[in-house]
């Protein structure tokens, strides 16, 4: 089999959690895999280093600072390949440059396009295993680049994709995916198995396991992926296009409070007013969420919509520039101590009173809902964000305590 393995920053923080990772390599060596290992900066590495960067210059170009953040991955690397080496397993580190992994031009946030997978071929022919640097690419004038912030995910499945992988696995710190965070809800549980679009959503909805951009590389390629412990030895969640087993109504319950509310109050009821507004923010990259229009009264109406919180000043500012202009409205109202719940579920598409039974639990706990909104697999609500972890347990509760 070949089997691409992808250890995240916890796994290699320190010389002990190496060699466990190293060993667990040779394990698979010696049955006579063929391995290509991915890894992302030991530790907080990454986050060193951008504070480093960020010490000498504040303003650094995106194009130095991944110069140097592509280091993390480079130490990880060529440190994982001497350990592999002292248990006399032989072991190979690469670079996105000696792979040749091209990416497109964008510093910090680039795409891989292709992957050259020759130079890996020949070394597992050698009968060595590959060490591949995650989260890093070479652009066309032969410049490293970043994949953005979690990215040696998506370096893992396109690895996978490109060398034909039987299994792509990708080890964490938690031992799979939940039916909600296990910090937030104590009766969460492991899911067996999860789709690539039920994670995409709960991804996106803030259950930070797996980088979303690896999910949706892995549904178009068909790569099968297990998310598992690089701790123990426990089986993982595998996902995939179709899950078989038990076809649960909802497979989990996330939440993200990295979320605001914008209302644009008294806005003329006219045709082109929701294209004026919403394309302003989409041309200042400003990606907008749950959108809510009132009925129009007395030639008015208003438009509420969640943006992530990081974007709400530059949404705030693009709106009010246009206030005089283009975009005439009596108020622009935000509020920021709200927060999105949502439940995820490709058994929804099949089966009605879902949101129903959301919306049971929220109110058997006192929680408001302040916007909705679905998509064929999604229910999500917005919340006054002192109430999320009362609301998650509550709607975790409803779904989930009969399968417990
Ligand atoms: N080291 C990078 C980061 O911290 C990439 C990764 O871990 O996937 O974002
Ligand atoms: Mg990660």
């Amino acid at each position: 089999m070949l089997i691409v393995k992808k250890f995240g920053g916890t796994s290699v923080a320190d010389k002990e959690r190496i060699f466990n990772v190293a060993r667990r390599i040779a394990e698979d060596y010696k049955k006579g895999n063929e391995i290509v290992v991915v890894l992302s900066a030991m530790g907080k590495q990454t986050d060193v280093l951008l504070e480093m960067a960020r010490n000498i210059n504040p303003k650094a170009s995106k194009r130095e600072i991944d110069m140097l953040l592509t280091t993390g991955e480079q130490t990880s690397v060529a440190l994982m390949a001497m350990a592999l080496n002292a248990l006399d397993i032989p072991a190979v580190s690469l670079n996105a440059f000696q792979v040749a992994m091209h990416t497109t031009s964008a510093y910090g946030n680039s795409r891989l396009k292709r992957i050259d997978t020759e130079r890996i071929s020949v070394e597992l022919e050698n009968k060595r295993v590959v060490v591949v640097t995650g989260f890093q690419g070479v652009n066309k004038m032969d410049d490293y680049t970043t994949l953005g912030r979690g990215g040696s995910d998506t370096t893992a499945v396109a690895l996978a994709a490109a060398l034909h992988a039987d299994t792509c696995e990708i080890y964490t710190d938690v031992e799979g995916v939940y039916t909600a965070d296990p910090r937030l809800v104590s009766d969460a549980r492991k899911l067996k198995e999860i789709t690539y679009d039920e994670m995409l959503e709960m991804a996106s909805l803030g259950a930070g396991v797996l980088h979303n951009r690896s999910v949706e590389m892995a549904k178009k390629y068909g790569v099968q992926l297990v998310v598992r412990s690089s701790l123990n030895n426990s089986e993982g969640t595998l996902v995939k296009e179709e899950v078989k087993m038990e076809k649960m109504l909802v497979s989990g319950v996330a939440s993200d409070r990295n979320t605001a509310r914008i209302s644009v109050i008294g806005l003329e009821d006219q045709p082109g007013v929701a294209f004026k507004l919403f394309n302003h923010l989409a041309r200042h990259d400003v990606n907008v969420d749950i959108i809510l229009q009132s009925v129009g009264r007395d030639g008015t109406k208003d438009i509420s919509f969640t943006v992530n919180e990081d974007d709400l000043e530059e949404a705030v500012a693009t709106l009010e520039r246009h206030r005089q202009g283009s975009l005439k409205c009596q108020k622009i109202d935000v509020e920021k101590e709200v927060a999105k719940v949502s439940v995820v579920g490709a058994g929804m598409m099949s089966h009605a009173g879902v949101a129903a039974k959301m919306f049971e639990a929220l109110y058997d706990v006192g929680v408001n809902i302040k916007m909705i909104s679905t998509s064929e697999i999604r229910v999500t609500v917005l919340i006054d964000d002192i109430h999320v972890e009362k609301a998650m347990n509550a709607v975790h509760e409803k779904f989930f305590a009969s399968q417990l």
